[in-house]
């Protein structure tokens, strides 16, 4: 009998570990890849179809692309867990494996902040393509780029937000009748990189960005046009961009996985309390940012280990919680910052100034990653 695998969702973790299992074990192994959805979409082809730079059709690429040794991808909703029998019951069937990979990301939970959805948010892609139809709409007033709860993925991109929106509105020739406000609630745009967000607050000064650091949006009142922040301070809000406050999937809370809201994982392996149950990515609460490159790096260990495993070995490679992040910077240019989370006594970032240079850079780490998971 075959070595049999389920990856639970097909983001970035979820690619990368079928990608690498497949690679190692090919025909050896019958891996069930599960998404409820038919397609993927980088994290950052949001912020490109909310201000318009690319169609929505044009950054999906379909799951029906993947054909790999060993990998049946099933477009199915994941509807229970068993962690203990291994077992994952869809709308369709039950599946039954030898390993579980866990990678079902975040999901955003609207209701955590009244008002938030009659407003507007930038996180999920209907989000983004709702307030690509509203911008056009927006000419004078006060903008507001707020996070609603933490932790939230990919922390530069609030400030990305914020950069973005400023490039538009000058490009539409409005930016004199605007005001952009970004509210987040850390000290610092970026803290493991006081270089990044040195370079960001900078960014932000040269562009009458107006930066709240250490506060959450808590309230989002519509027809007063007003955003109450977790200090209660009101500000007047004509247009909102939102980060919503982030929550496991409902499924992964009710399957005894998760532990004060993620399900907590064992750095060297990257394996839940269960075992042969693996998890990876947005969904834990491993200790790095919520972030693709991240993602990535856990599954890395995480298929080493289980690869290891089939071979009757360990693997010794530990999770070092090391990624790149790209910044937009607007104005045509992309920032660069490198963090490492476990290799030294606390996380540090270097920072690349942002150039053209790196918006070629950030392609390439895209189309990479294209190639490597859906074979092109
Ligand atoms: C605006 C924005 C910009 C970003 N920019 C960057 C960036 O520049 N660099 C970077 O590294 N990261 C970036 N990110 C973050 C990045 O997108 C996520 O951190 C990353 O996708 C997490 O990977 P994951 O595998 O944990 O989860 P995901 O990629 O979210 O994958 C989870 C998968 O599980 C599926 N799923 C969930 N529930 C079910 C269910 N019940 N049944 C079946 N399938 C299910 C989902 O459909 C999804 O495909 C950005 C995010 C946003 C919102």
């Amino acid at each position: 009998m075959k070595f049999r695998a389920i990856v639970l969702g097909a983001g970035f973790g979820g690619l990368e570990i079928t990608s690498l299992l497949s690679e190692a074990l090919g025909d050896r192994i019958d891996l069930k890849l599960i998404d409820h959805n038919d397609s993927f979409y980088f994290g950052f082809s949001k912020l490109d179809v909310m201000f318009g730079h690319q169609a929505a059709g044009a950054v999906k690429i379909p799951y029906k692309r993947i054909v790999k040794p060993g990998v049946t991808f099933c477009k199915e909703n994941i509807i229970s867990i068993d962690p203990s029998g291994k077992k994952v019951t869809t709308e369709k069937t039950t599946y039954e494996a030898d390993v579980l990979v866990v990678a079902l990301g975040a999901d955003y939970d609207l209701k955590a902040t009244p008002g938030l959805a009659e407003s507007n948010e930038y996180y999920s892609f209907s989000g983004a393509e709702k307030l690509r139809d509203i911008l056009p709409q927006f000419t004078k007033g006060n903008a507001i780029v707020g996070v609603c709860g933490a932790p939230f993925k990919c922390p530069p991109a609030p400030s990305e937000g914020a950069l973005m929106l400023h490039d538009y509105l000058v490009n539409r020739g409005i930016r004199n009748e605007c005001s952009i406000s970004l509210v987040i609630p850390f000290g610092l745009p970026i803290p493991p990189s006081p270089d990044s967000s040195k370079a960001l607050l900078k960014a932000f000064e040269e562009r009458d960005i107006r930066f709240i650091p250490q506060r959450k949006v808590s309230a989002v009142d519509n027809s007063r046009k007003t955003v109450t922040l977790d200090d209660g301070t009101e500000l007047p809000c004509d247009l909102f961009l939102g980060i919503p406050k982030h929550v496991a999937p409902d499924v992964v809370l009710q399957s005894g996985l998760a532990e004060n809201g993620w399900i907590p994982v064992d750095r060297k392996n990257l394996q839940t309390k269960f075992a042969g149950v693996y998890a990876v990515g947005d969904v834990t609460s491993v200790g790095t940012p919520k972030a693709g490159v991240f993602a990535e790096g856990a599954a890395k260990i995480a298929a080493a280990s289980i690869i290891a495993a089939f071979h009757g070995k360990e693997n010794n490679d530990p999770y070092t919680g090391a990624g790149s992040c790209y910044i937009e910077f607007g104005k045509g240019t992309v920032a660069r910052v490198d963090v490492d989370f476990f290799s030294g006594p606390k996380p540090f970032g270097i920072h690349q100034e942002a150039s053209e240079a790196l918006v070629a850079d950030k392609k390439l780490f895209g189309s990479s990653r294209v190639a490597r998971w859906f074979g092109e």
